[in-house]
C-alpha cells in the first residue's frame, strides 16, 4: 500500500527527514514513536503532502503510484486520510455539513455523483452511534469549543465516515482522557480491516494499550533507529528513549 524509499524532506530549507525507509501492508498498523522534535509530525505531513514541506529525496508510493506531485487534496482523494494535531475551527459550518462535503469532494474527483441524501443520513447515523456521539454534536459548529476530547472525537468521526485506505493518526491521544482514549482507539480498532491500514504517531505507550500495533519503528533525527514488535513500545515506555540515542551514537 505504502512504500517509503530513502525519504529526505525539508522546511524552510532545514533538513528533518533524512533517509526514511517503511513498508505498509493492507491491514496492518504501524506505530512511529520517538522523541519530540524527532520528525513524526512532519513525516505524516509529507505523506499527505502538506505543501510547506519538500522532499528533496527518495520516493513515497501509494500502491505503486508516486504520489510525490500529488496535492494534499488528491491524496486524501486516493484514500489517505491525516487527523490533526491542532483541528482548526470553521464557525457556521456543522460537523455534519463538513463531512458531507468531505465525502461528496471525494466522490467526485472519483467520477461519482453526491451520495443520495437517505444513504448518507444512514451512514451517519450508523457511524455516530457506533462511536458514541450524539445528534446534539453533530449539529455543531466545527470545532467551535470543542474541547480536546470533542475534537478527537470528531476527528474520529471523520475517519469512520471517510473510510480511508490509509489513516495515519498524529498524536491522537495528547490531551485525552481515558473514556476519549476508548472511544479513540474504538474507532481505529472498528476501522480497521485487511484492506486498509493505520499509523498511528505517538509520543506514549498508552494508546498502543488499546489499539496493538503490528509494528513500532522509533524515529531520531529524521531517521528510523529502531523497529520492532509490540513489545518494542513497551521497552520504550518502561526506559524512555535516551538508550535508543545511546545506541545511534555507538
Ligand atoms: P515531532 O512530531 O516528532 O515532535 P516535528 O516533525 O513536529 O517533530 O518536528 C521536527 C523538527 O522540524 C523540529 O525541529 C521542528 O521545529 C521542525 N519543523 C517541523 N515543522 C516545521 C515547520 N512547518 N516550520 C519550521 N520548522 C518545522
Ligand atoms: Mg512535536
Ligand atoms: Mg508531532
Amino acid at each position: 500500500m505504502l512504500k517509503i524509499n530513502n525519504l529526505h524532506a525539508s522546511v524552510d530549507d532545514k533538513a528533518i527527514l533524512k533517509g526514511i525507509n517503511l513498508v505498509v501492508n493492507p491491514g496492518e498498523v504501524h506505530a512511529i514513536m520517538g522523541p519530540n522534535g524527532s520528525g513524526k509530525s512532519t513525516l505524516a505531513s509529507v505523506i499527505a503532502g502538506k505543501e510547506e514541506y519538500e522532499v528533496t529525496e527518495g520516493e513515497i508510493l501509494l500502491f505503486d503510484e508516486n504520489i510525490d506531485e500529488l496535492a494534499a487534496e488528491e491524496r486524501a482523494h486516493k484514500g489517505v486520510f491525516l487527523s490533526f494535531q491542532y483541528p482548526v475551527e470553521i464557525p457556521g459550518v456543522s460537523v455534519t455539513n463538513f463531512i458531507k462535503t468531505a465525502i461528496n469532494e471525494t466522490r467526485k474527483a472519483q467520477g461519482l455523483e453526491d451520495m443520495p441524501a437517505k444513504d448518507m443520513l444512514k451512514l451517519i447515523r450508523e457511524k455516530s452511534e457506533m462511536l458514541e456521539i450524539d445528534r446534539k454534536f453533530l449539529s455543531r459548529s466545527l470545532n467551535e469549543g470543542f474541547s480536546g476530547g470533542e475534537k478527537k472525537r470528531n476527528e474520529i468521526f471523520q475517519m469512520a465516515m471517510l473510510e480511508p485506505k490509509l489513516a495515519i493518526l498524529d498524536e491522537t491521544d495528547s490531551g485525552l482522557d481515558i473514556d476519549a482514549l476508548r472511544i479513540v482507539a474504538n474507532g481505529v480498532n472498528k476501522l480497521k480491516s485487511k484492506d486498509n491500514a493505520v499509523i498511528i504517531i505517538t509520543h506514549y505507550q498508552r494508546l498502543l494499550d488499546y489499539i496493538v500495533p503490528d509494528f513500532v519503528h522509533v524515529l531520531h533525527d529524521g531517521k528510523i533507529v529502531k523497529s520492532g514488535g509490540k513489545e518494542l513500545a513497551h521497552e520504550l515506555e518502561e526506559k524512555g528513549y535516551d538508550w535508543i540515542k545511546q545506541e545511534v551514537v555507538t
